[in-house]
């Protein structure tokens, strides 16, 4: 038993050291990531799409999906997730953001008008900050700090290396969708000019400005990005139309277990169903802005400040789960 602990311990101070260590390396990823974006553009407007048929009506939809990767991407990366300490968000008056379509507050919760019954969070101190927070937050042992609406903290790597919750979460998820998208029709598009840059058509021609072994190496990481990416996203999809976060969607599988043993039923009080919890995360539709702002790269704000929750009628918590049995930060116990 000791022995595991120790193990426990050493796997934990690796743990804090990789983070450190890949925490100092997160501007070069980031570096790289656009680096990446820009060569994928690159390679895409200058070697695929003077080759596609009906320039005036295919190029528009090309340069949509390539501005709003870009545009997601900067603000999934710079868009603060929403710490607990930081002033109440606002939205902004400048052409980057959408305007609503109806007289809303300029902060706190919207859609209460719209038949979706909103509830004020529970609050709790976080043992490891000391600030209050409202239910849903969660402490990010990276940041040290606790996040609104708490999804997960993106790894360096990811070429992201900050936390996403309840302010850049649908910037999060968008960039994801728009990255599939244009790996997708790289992916289909290029296909040929990928035959050519191999020399497997045997016509040893190649007339665009990219060089041939970055194009193929561009065209290998557009297939693999769009098929792990579109894993990914589908996951995050389906745990947003459950009206559960990621930290949530492992929760609710603890809690479904404990609920089962005794005999209960577990039930999501977020989850108002699939097409609601849709419209809740992305804000648009009656109540929210409007649909266009899923294709047009502009910023909104959230239906909540945090503070409030949409919730099932007559529901103020989760059923078939009782007080004490909720997993707390401390669950993931690292401090041992
Ligand atoms: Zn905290
Ligand atoms: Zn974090």
């Amino acid at each position: 038993m000791i022995c595991a602990r120790h193990v426990f311990r050493c796997f934990k101070w690796l743990e804090r050291m990789g983070d450190r260590f890949t925490g100092a390396a997160g501007p070069y990823f980031v570096g790289l990531a656009i680096i990446l974006q820009t060569i994928g553009a690159a390679s895409f407007f200058t070697v695929i799409q003077p080759n596609l048929p009906l320039p005036w009506l295919t190029t528009p939809p090309c340069l949509l999906i390539a501005l709003n990767l870009f545009v997601h991407y900067y603000y999934v990366c710079t868009v603060p997730p929403g710490f607990v300490q930081d002033e109440p968000s606002q939205p902004g008056d400048s052409l980057l953001w959408a305007s609503l379509s109806r007289t809303s507050p300029s902060s706190g919760v919207w859609w209460s008008n719209c038949g979706i019954i909103l509830y004020t969070a529970s609050t709790s101190q976080c043992r490891r900050c000391g600030m209050m927070r409202p239910e849903r937050a969660h402490h990010c042992r990276i940041c040290g700090r606790c996040v609104m609406k708490y999804d997960h903290h993106c790894p360096p790597f990811s070429g992201i290396n900050q936390c996403v919750g309840l302010h850049n979460e649908r910037h999060f998820v968008l960039f994801m969708a728009y990255l599939v998208l244009s790996t997708f029709w790289l992916s289909i598009l290029g296909y040929s000019q990928a035959l050519e840059a191999l020399g497997l058509n045997f016509t040893n021609h190649w007339p665009y400005m990219v060089p041939q072994l970055a194009y193929i190496l561009t065209y290998m990481l557009s297939v693999v990005l769009c098929i792990s990416v579109f894993i990914m996203l589908s996951w995050h999809l389906w745990a947003v139309a459950r009206g559960e976060t990621s930290v949530e969607a492992q929760d609710h599988e603890v809690y479904k277990r404990i609920a089962k043993d005794r005999g209960d039923h577990f039930v999501n009080s977020y989850d108002l169903g699939k097409s609601t919890n849709l419209r809740l995360f992305f804000n648009v539709g009656r109540g929210g802005y409007p649909w266009y702002t899923l294709i047009l790269p502009l910023r909104i704000m959230p239906y909540t400040d945090g503070c409030s929750w949409a919730r099932r009628e007559g529901l103020e918590r989760h059923l078939g789960i009782q007080e004490g049995e909720e997993l707390t930060d401390e669950d993931d116990n690292d401090d041992e």
